[in-house]
């Protein structure tokens, strides 16, 4: 029996099985995740799926909006995606890495404390070096959370007012997939059809005024350019049409499925 069986069966039998999420998206920044997959979130929250958020920083860095500006507008947007909790760590803005322990346990004792089935990578794009650093980040947090003999103490955390109560961490927790949204041009292995979550996931953009918004006086960057919201839409069209469905979010993982009968879902 290899370390992974033994891990397995400790998930199946453990007593945390009501414990925590179905789905925990991990971002750098305040507003990454609902450009990047808040159609999927909206979705998943609607269908009674238990939808974490966790920022990892402060956004500190930001050409526009403060740390505390951007938070009260990411408390409106989770309430707009009603997903059942948002925390925020305050890891250095522009400084995430992968190979900074201190960041990997950060994530991991998040992880082991909410218990997701899936762990959802958000950012793109990836020019910022904190959304290039997310991917690696959290695939290595993910299996790190599973070695009990790594201690991971949770990290200072803010959490949004309507967060649901978060769970003592377990010793260890083993998500069953870890995906990444997928930037344009990447080759998907599922897609999300977020038609019907769509004007959810535009309600909770409309929260990132400091972010989104180019009012007087604002610095102008990638996300606040006027056309970027119909950049949004442009890249759900096209994984769309790709998947057969008005509106669609993409997404990549190392992992396959095991499956013990043909699936409900289409294949595109
Ligand atoms: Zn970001």
């Amino acid at each position: 029996m290899t370390d992974d069986h033994r891990l397995d069966d400790h998930r199946r039998d453990g007593a945390d099985a009501t414990a925590g999420s179905d789905l925990l998206c991990i971002s750098p920044h305040t507003d990454d995740a609902e450009i990047a997959c808040g159609g999927t979130l909206a979705r998943f929250a609607a269908q009674g799926r238990r939808v974490w958020l966790l920022d990892l920083t402060r956004g500190e860095l930001g050409s526009n909006g403060t740390p505390d500006e951007r938070w009260a507008e990411a408390a409106r947007a989770s309430a707009a995606l009603g997903v059942a909790g948002r925390l925020q760590a305050a890891l250095p803005d522009g400084f995430v890495s992968a190979e900074r322990p201190e960041h990997v346990a950060a994530v991991a004792a998040v992880i082991r404390s909410l218990r997701p089935r899936w762990l959802l990578a958000a950012p793109v794009p990836r020019r910022h070096p904190d959304h290039l650093a997310i991917p690696a980040l959290v695939r290595k947090a993910a299996f790190m959370a599973r070695l009990a003999a790594w201690p991971a103490a949770l990290p200072e955390l803010r959490a949004w007012p309507a967060t649901a109560a978060i769970p003592p961490p377990a010793p260890l927790w083993i998500c069953e997939a870890v995906l990444t949204v997928c930037a344009p041009g990447e080759r998907p292995q599922l897609y999300v059809d977020v038609t019907a979550s769509w004007p959810a996931k535009l309600a909770a953009l409309r929260c990132y005024a400091t972010q989104l918004e180019r009012a007087e006086g604002a610095r102008p960057t990638v996300i606040n350019e006027p056309a970027f919201l119909e950049q949004v839409e442009r890249w759900s069209r096209a994984w769309g049409f790709q998947a057969g469905v008005p509106l669609a979010e993409a997404f990549a993982t190392e992992q396959a499925p095991l499956l013990t009968d043909l699936p409900a879902e289409r294949w595109v």
